[in-house]
């Protein structure tokens, strides 16, 4: 009887750890090609260093993503092509970032994109972004694009791609990093600027903290390549001064594709240099050759998600959520 009594609290305690390290959504208990699945339904993938290529026909390229992370063929994917918004945010706050100090970073080549990375202060809270509690901390800014000729946007309005596409990266501050956060469905906020070359005559300032990041980029070209910016960067300062934004639940739009993404993207493109695309365009690939040979964006998913907007809306305009 004891015996039996030994086995059966065994079993039971066996049973509670496993059910444990199926359900806590910690990296190291999600088997690699696996996922886990948020109560509504979102699909949380594991970054494990996926070997994926923008090339098509290459076989580890966009429309194959599916095979190298299940994530990929979630329902919740992103970019989208926004159009026929209807629904209002709720609750619409200032997007901004708790520092005024002028901070430094460095730009890198990370053979998929340019990225930048700041290093002081460690920490760049954002707050107001919708439908999110708690702070979100800056982790890096990266750009999509393809050739100066070719609109290399990652989402659309309407059907209208841009020329090219910022992503301001947040991961939420109590996973510590995002590779613990994409594993969250509150996870990670991503916003999404869209960035038009326009030509040197008809080039006016806009965002100028943005301008100058992207001509910091211009000292890269080889993979791995990694430079100090040369100027004290506002982060106060780095989000458009018209903050019109389209918002949804979305994901990662490189492998593993984890639907762990409160996306914001800006209505309203930052104008930029027709020479500063070029610049970006003379960076190497480690899909071999050049970015803008390859391009570095996905093509647009068919996300089920609900997307609001937080301007014009009046009063009666405005849902609950
Ligand atoms: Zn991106």
């Amino acid at each position: 009887m004891a015996v039996e009594k030994r086995t059966l609290t065994f079993a039971v305690a066996s049973f509670l750890v496993h059910l444990t390290l199926a359900f806590t959504p910690l990296h190291g208990t999600v088997p690699l090609g696996g996922h886990l699945t948020s109560p509504s339904g979102a699909l949380l993938c594991p970054l494990a260093g996926e070997d994926f290529s923008y090339k098509r026909a290459s076989g580890k390229g966009p429309y194959d993503w599916a095979k190298i992370s299940p994530c990929c063929g979630g329902k919740r994917q992103s970019p989208r092509d926004i159009w026929g918004i209807t629904q209002c945010v709720s609750q619409s706050t200032w997007l901004r970032y708790n520092s005024t100090r002028r901070v430094t970073g460095h730009v890198f080549n990370n053979g998929k994109h340019p990225e930048i990375h700041f290093k002081s202060p460690a920490t760049a809270y954002l707050s107001g972004a919708p439908s999110t509690a708690g702070q979100y901390v800056l982790s890096n800014i990266h750009i999509h694009f393809k050739s100066p000729l070719a609109k290399g946007s990652e989402h659309a309005l309407s059907g209208k791609l841009f020329d090219a596409e910022a992503h301001l990266v947040h991961y939420k501050a109590e996973y510590r990093s995002v590779r613990e956060a994409v594993l969250h469905q509150d996870g990670l906020v991503v916003i999404a600027i869209f960035l038009e070359k326009v030509k040197a005559s008809d080039f006016r300032e806009g965002n100028v903290e943005i301008i100058r990041l992207i001509n910091s980029l211009g000292t890269l070209k080889g993979i791995g390549e990694e430079h100090q910016i040369p100027h004290q960067v506002s982060l106060d300062r780095l989000l458009p001064t018209s903050q019109d934004y389209y918002t949804y639940e979305g994901s990662l739009t490189t492998p593993p594709c984890s639907e762990s993404v409160r996306w914001i993207v800006f209505r309203n493109p930052v104008y930029i240099h027709s020479l500063q695309l070029k610049t970006l365009s003379r960076l190497e690939s480690d899909d071999g050759g050049l970015m803008s040979d390859t391009s570095n964006y996905r093509p647009l998913q068919t996300g089920n998600t609900e997307v609001q907007r937080n301007f014009g809306c009046g009063v009666s305009d405005v849902v609950a959520g």
